[in-house]
């Protein structure tokens, strides 16, 4: 599910994007974008740290079975938002176009509807669900969810770092306060705001794709 590997230890060292004024004009942008930097600083660590144990980590470009087996997969308001910015602003022409076909078609069987030709269309805003999912040793097979059929393999996310990263979510919610933020989330309340990814009516989206 996340496909951002490639390198030696097949996990590049995250950065932070940055789009300035698209950040300014937004409002959110800016929070959503510290929310990914957040998460994925906090995988790569882990990922490092098993690395140096010996574990290899079998998420790698191109590996994407994942994101046809997934069937849940949480996504907060403010990822959604982040993921029509992305389509419709920053999108290449092409892939805008390719992207419209799949959604507009899209049936509830077809897995994730980013995910087309094994490549993640909406990758630098694809949802902390999707980031914290990472497998070790062998890329899961056809159907399998290694949650299931090997939990050891399946890399769990440090819960501070995560839920730092989820807090980040709720400026949209005017819940701005630290403390309320931590709470929010501390008390799982954070979750009754996700939607799961399959069941959005993401064809509205490639509807409006010119
Ligand atoms: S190994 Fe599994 S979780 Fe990792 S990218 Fe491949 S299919 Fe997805
Ligand atoms: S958004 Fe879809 S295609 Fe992209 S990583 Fe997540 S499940 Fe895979």
């Amino acid at each position: 599910m996340n496909r951002l590997k490639g390198l030696k230890n097949n996990y590049p060292k995250p950065q932070r994007l940055s789009f300035p004024k698209d950040e300014e004009e937004t409002g959110w942008l800016s929070d959503l974008l510290d929310s990914y930097y957040t998460a994925d600083r906090g995988i790569f660590e882990l990922i490092l740290k098993e690395e140096r144990k010996g574990r290899r980590l079998a998420c790698a470009r191109g590996c994407s079975t994942c994101c046809s087996t997934h069937v849940t997969i949480p996504v907060y308001p403010m990822e959604i938002l982040g993921i029509y910015w992305y389509v419709l602003l920053k999108l290449e022409k092409d892939m805008q176009k390719i992207l419209k076909e799949r959604l507009i078609n899209h049936k509830d069987n077809d897995g994730c509807p980013f995910l087309i030709d094994g490549a993640c269309f909406i990758h630098p805003m694809r949802p902390l669900a999707c980031r914290h999912f990472n497998v070790f040793n062998t890329p899961c097979a056809p159907g399998e969810d290694p949650y299931y059929t090997r939990r050891k393999d399946v890399l769990t996310p440090d819960e501070s770092t995560k839920n730092k990263a989820l807090a980040c979510l709720l400026s949209i919610h005017n819940i701005n306060d630290r403390k309320e933020k931590k709470e929010f989330v501390r008390t799982g309340q954070i979750h009754t705001l996700a939607k799961n990814l399959q069941e959005i009516e993401w064809i509205r989206l490639g509807e409006r794709i010119e």
